[in-house]
């Protein structure tokens, strides 16, 4: 490998089980870019210090996975809007004049994969239903209020986070408890699972559909399973829906951008391999 090799890596702690060096690998290939993009353990008593001095690490950019996104940011010269607003920077690239720049691009893979996947669904603007209030409901409040949603109403089991988020984003963002679900359902043109649940392994989402309008897109960011409970049930009564799978390659599209200077695409093979190794059929 020679010393000018461009080479970035998903940093956190830890990455054994990251899919981005999959899915960089897989762009490298195809545009035939001699590249690298690797994993990096960074320990936690660590991190101040890497990322306070990334230049050291020899890489041009990097993902940046949990625990690490807060301390990523904070240890940024430079932060998009997203980054600023959440506090975690999730890319890093460092720029021209060296400085260290961040971005969150959480909520750039939510959209882009509902712009793939279903194009023209935020026509209306309307009534946006979150389920959770964890790290990724924020980057999607972010999102849906970047693209000028009227309403977007979070529904959690612990109330106080989705207040804690209502607060930071301001009056179009409305908190409610786990209970109020039912009357909102009626309202909502967007539903937006961000919990955990319907996932492998965890518990179900138990929901019942039958009061939201036929117009309203579901969508999932759980992608494994693929089709989640929540995705059949809402196709069962004819809503549109799009799962989750497309957010997870979105978010990785800038950082390979700002690093190997070409804007991916994600396409057909690249869903495929990651499906392939996340042992779940389409
Ligand atoms: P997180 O910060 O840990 O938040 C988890 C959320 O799920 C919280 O709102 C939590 O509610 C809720 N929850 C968990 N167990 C629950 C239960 N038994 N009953 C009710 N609510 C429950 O996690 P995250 O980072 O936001 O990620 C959430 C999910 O999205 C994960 O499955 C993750 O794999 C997936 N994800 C997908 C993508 C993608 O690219 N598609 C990106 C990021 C995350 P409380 O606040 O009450 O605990």
């Amino acid at each position: 490998m020679s010393d000018t090799l461009r080479k970035a890596a998903v940093t956190g702690h830890p990455v054994a089980h990251s899919r981005s060096p999959l899915v960089h690998g897989y762009w490298l290939k195809k545009h035939g870019i001699e590249g690298d993009y690797g994993r990096m353990d960074v320990a936690p008593d660590d991190a101040e210090r890497f990322y306070g001095d990334f230049a050291a690490s020899g890489l041009v950019g990097a993902n940046v996975t949990v625990p690490h996104k807060e301390t990523a940011a904070a240890s940024c010269d430079w932060l998009d809007d997203a980054a600023r607003s959440m506090g975690a920077a999730n890319t890093l690239w460092i720029d021209e004049t060296g400085k260290l720049c961040g971005a969150n691009t959480d909520g750039l893979g939510f959209l882009g994969n509902l712009d793939q996947l279903a194009p023209g669904w935020d026509a209306n603007r309307g009534m946006a239903l979150v389920l959770g209030a964890g790290g990724a409901a924020r980057a999607i409040v972010w999102a849906l209020l970047s693209r000028n949603y009227t309403a977007v109403h979070i529904v959690n089991r612990t109330q106080e986070k989705a207040q804690k988020i209502a607060d930071e984003f301001g009056s179009k963002t409305v908190a409610h408890s786990w209970d109020k679900l039912g009357n909102l359902l009626g309202e909502a043109d967007l539903l937006v699972n961000t919990t955990s649940l319907g996932m492998s392994g965890k518990p179900p989402l138990e929901i019942d559909l039958s009061t939201l309008p036929g117009s309203a897109l579901v969508t999932d960011i759980v992608y494994a399973p693929l089709e989640t409970d929540l995705l059949k049930q809402a196709a069962a009564q004819g809503n549109r829906t799009v799962d989750g799978l497309g957010m997870l390659l979105h978010q990785a599209v800038p950082g390979f951008e700002r690093w190997f200077g070409i804007r991916p695409e994600v396409d057909e093979d690249l869903r495929k391999l990651i499906l392939r190794d996340l042992g779940v059929s389409a």
